[in-house]
This record gives C-alpha cells, sequence and structure tokens, in this order.
C-alpha cells in the first residue's frame, strides 16, 4: 500500500512554515452572539402601538474601519424599544460598544466608548438601506447595532486633541522628549517665516 509515501507527505505538511497555519486560523469564522440580538415580534404586531423595550447584548465579528475597531470578544450592548407599527416595527434608543485604536498622529494607543442613538423602522421587504428587514416575524437587531457602531467608529482618533505626534525625522514621541531635529519648513512658507521672525517695530504690546 501507500502508506509509507502517505506519511512522508504528512511529514513534510507539518514542516510547512506557521504563517500557513495562522493564515488558516485567520480564515476561521469569527465568533457571534447574533442569536443574542434576534427578536421575534408576531405577538407585538398583533396590536399597533404597542411597546417592548428590550435590552440584549454580545459579541458581533469584525466591527472595524480603518484608524479603529471594537477590541475582538467585546461585547456591542443595544437598548431599545420596539413599537408596533401600520406596515413593521419602529426601534428606537441606543446602541454602545467600547473601541480601540492608535493616535493618528503619535500612534499611541487610545481607547473609547460608543453611545449611538438609533431610530429605525423593521419592515417586510426592507433591504437593510433605508429599511431593517423583517422576516419570520423577527427582528434581528446585530443588523442595527452593527450599522451604527461602523458608522461611529472614529477613523483618526487622538491621543489627546493637543497630540504634538511623532518627529518626521528621527520618531521622538514629541509628547514625551524633544529632539534636536531642525523642522523641515516648506518653502512656500518661508517668506512667512522671515516676517514672522523680524521684530516689531512697535515691540510687544
Ligand atoms: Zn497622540
Ligand atoms: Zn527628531
Amino acid at each position: 500500500m501507500g502508506s509509507t509515501t502517505r506519511t512522508g507527505a504528512e511529514t513534510r505538511r507539518s514542516g510547512l512554515p506557521p504563517a500557513t497555519e495562522a493564515g488558516r486560523r485567520a480564515a476561521d469564522p469569527p465568533v457571534e452572539d447574533r442569536q443574542a440580538f434576534v427578536v421575534p415580534v408576531a405577538a407585538l404586531r398583533r396590536q399597533l402601538g404597542l411597546r417592548w423595550e428590550r435590552h440584549c447584548e454580545g459579541v458581533l465579528a469584525e466591527l472595524a474601519v480603518t484608524g479603529s475597531e471594537v477590541p475582538r470578544g467585546a461585547a456591542v450592548a443595544v437598548d431599545v424599544v420596539l413599537e408596533a407599527v401600520a406596515g413593521g416595527v419602529t426601534v428606537v434608543g441606543t446602541v454602545r460598544a467600547p473601541w480601540v485604536g492608535a493616535c493618528r498622529r503619535c500612534l499611541s494607543p487610545v481607547t473609547g466608548r460608543l453611545d449611538v442613538a438609533v431610530r429605525e423602522l423593521y419592515a417586510p421587504g426592507g433591504d437593510g438601506d433605508e429599511i431593517y428587514p423583517l422576516e419570520d416575524e423577527v427582528v434581528d437587531l446585530s443588523l442595527l447595532a452593527r450599522d451604527a457602531v461602523v458608522l461611529e467608529l472614529p477613523p483618526a482618533p487622538l491621543c489627546k486633541p493637543t497630540c504634538r505626534g511623532l518627529c518626521p525625522e528621527c520618531g521622538a514621541n514629541r509628547n514625551r522628549e524633544s529632539c534636536r531635529c531642525q523642522p523641515a519648513r516648506d518653502l512656500r512658507w518661508a517668506a512667512l517665516d522671515v516676517l514672522r521672525e523680524r521684530p516689531r517695530p512697535e515691540g510687544p504690546i
């Protein structure tokens, strides 16, 4: 039989560079508590004007923009009032989630919390653009939560409004240390620099 050959192949396969294993793990489907956000609304929709308060929270995967993201495994919380209206269900309330990112000037870690007000309509035939879908008498609040979080995640966070950033010459963090590098001057501003550095004839006010 070819058992010896196969053993050899397996040995070779296990000797693949670790990057391949890491790549395979990254491709695994992310863990999500999607079911925690599903609200059956058949009973609500039997009476127009009926309202339900609902709190739900769970992990929603891959909530990220270029400059920030909800940390892996962190819960998104939804607090809303659902109301039966003609043709669907309105959802009004808040979506909350923590976020992490890197300061756009000095690259140090920045954290924050989102608290997003939401007001949306779920209706049969909704395509998730203006109106969210209401299918099988179920409202999936993860759709609304995901959109609210991604729209509010800061694309270019700052550690503080006055962050002085990194020196472009030596990389020193100018919030913590000074360096002796001369700032490279843009020639277009050179004339202005001359004016600024010239002592005022009337002296300081
Ligand atoms: Zn900074
Ligand atoms: Zn420097």
